[in-house]
């Protein structure tokens, strides 16, 4: 049984502080899908027993001088839950509802991700529980610092590369490279991704999640027969994945008739003016307010009677309780798990098509390892570049996926796990168990 470091809901401050009261534990809730693969893989024991583990995991207590004199101290995780094919890549969080659990299941997350795009990276995420807008510009510094420098042995451009994740951004990035570079004498642009261009980040990097999910919608419309032209789009989450995915639908040609986000959800039939929309919640940090649209209720967001819909905040929105009453002809995973394992087979008996999120929203890795590869190379490509690039990579794994998908006559999720593993454990059995 794992332990629950979860803090007690009563001490959650966020307005989403129920999400995680009645789901499944995030790192079973994946593994039942990589279960489900591995068995139609008929993965040998030995195999499936090596990737059911994170290879390491790191707990790092990280006390933290506060503008006020007081020592406060932060629980931070790392996890590499695998690294066969090649340094460990994945975000660092900040948040409170950070665990331990959650950080090995979105590492896991990660390795099918990079396997399913087929990009020479692990997989490993990390996080700190705190709650970084109660925290000063100096405290996240310190703990940012602190935190990095408890990782330090991990870190590297040939072991372990973090990203952004939620609540941190390029400026912790930055500094988390700088930390680095203290400890090893020398500037080490590589050790992450996500920094600013500055620094040696990619252009089109912060724009690749939103542009991926654009790349494999108009991807899954074609495979189904569907226009691009008129088709009816709701997102939910208007922050870098949901706001650039629904600019790029729109210029496509597609008509976003819904958006939302933490504050309020908006619906207009007619279709919603997305540069106008951005243009507004930039300004006013979110979408309270924004008048050229009728406000439904989040729930109704999710349910409305639109071709696409595409999750692009939380975790665990589509469920059993809600999954039969969504009509959209396609889900496309923006999020990372949004819909839980339960969830998968109503979805699947109501003939929906779900581009999955190891596939959906690798296109921000995807990019990841672009700059990555511009930081070793010392060379640093156009953003024009960038983009044809992703768009190659995100239209091969659709059709890998999908391929994969109709050989085994099983749902787009269960390909891309399968040909994920598939992908993982052939470099395991080349590389052999040293011993
Ligand atoms: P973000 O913080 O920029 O935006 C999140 C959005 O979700 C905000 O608009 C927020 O208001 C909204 N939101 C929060 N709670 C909500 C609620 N209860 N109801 C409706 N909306 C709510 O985050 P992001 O970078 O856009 O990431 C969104 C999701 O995509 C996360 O699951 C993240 O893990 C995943 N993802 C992001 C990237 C990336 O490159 N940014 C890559 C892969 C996956």
């Amino acid at each position: 049984m794992a332990t629950d470091y979860r803090i007690p809901a009563h001490k959650l401050v966020r307005p989403d502080k129920d999400r995680f009261l009645d789901e499944e534990n995030p790192f079973e809730a994946m593994m039942s899908r990589f279960d489900k693969a591995a068995e139609l893989l008929d993965l040998e024991p030995g195999l499936y027993k090596v990737l059911r583990q994170a290879e390491k995991q790191v707990i790092v207590s990280i006390p933290v001088m506060k503008d006020n004199g007081e020592v406060e101290v932060y629980e931070g995780y790392r996890v590499l839950y695998n690294t066969s094919r090649g340094p460990a890549k994945g975000g660092i969080r900040f948040d409170l509802q950070v665990t331990l659990e959650e950080v090995k299941a979105l590492a896991a997350w990660m390795t099918w991700k990079c396997a399913v795009v087929n990009i020479p990276f692990g997989g490993a995420k990390g996080g700190v529980r705190c709650d970084p807008q109660a925290m000063s510009a100096p405290e996240l510094e310190k703990l940012t610092r602190r935190y990095t420098s408890g990782i330090i042995n991990m870190l590297g451009p040939d072991s372990d590369v973090p990203a952004p994740d939620v609540n941190t951004n390029e400026r912790v990035m930055a500094w988390v490279m700088d930390t680095y570079s203290m400890h090893v004498g020398h500037t080490v642009t590589a050790v992450v991704t996500g920094k600013p261009v500055e620094l040696g980040g990619s252009l089109g990097r912060r724009e690749a999640t939103g542009r991926g999910c654009m790349i494999v919608t108009k991807e899954a419309l074609k495979h189904l027969g569907m226009p691009v032209k008129g088709t009816t789009v709701s997102i939910q989450g208007f922050g870098n994945v949901g706001s650039v995915a629904a600019q790029l639908l729109a210029r496509e040609g597609c008509k976003i008739v819904a958006i939302g986000d933490r504050s309020v959800s908006l619906h207009n039939a007619k279709g919603i003016d997305i540069d106008d929309a951005i243009a507004y919640a930039k300004k006013h940090r979110s979408l309270e307010g924004f008048d050229k649209a009728d406000k439904i209720s989040g729930a109704d967001l999710l349910t409305l009677d639109v071709d696409v819909l595409l999750p692009a905040a939380l975790e665990n929105v589509i469920t059993t309780k809600n999954a039969r009453d969504i009509k959209a002809r396609i889900i496309c995973e923006g999020a990372n798990g949004p819909t839980t394992a339960a969830a998968d087979s109503v979805l699947d008996e109501n003939g929906i098509f779900v581009i999955p999120d190891i596939l959906a929203n690798a296109g921000g890795v995807t990019v990841s390892y672009f700059e990555w590869v511009q930081d070793r190379g010392g060379y640093f490509w156009p953003e024009d570049l960038v983009n044809e690039r992703l768009e190659t990579i995100m239209k091969r794994s659709f059709e890998d996926v999908l391929d994969l998908s109709r050989q085994r006559r099983v749902n787009m999720r269960t390909a891309s796990y399968m040909l994920a593993i598939s992908r993982v454990a052939s470099v395991h059995r080349l590389r052999g168990i040293y011993a």
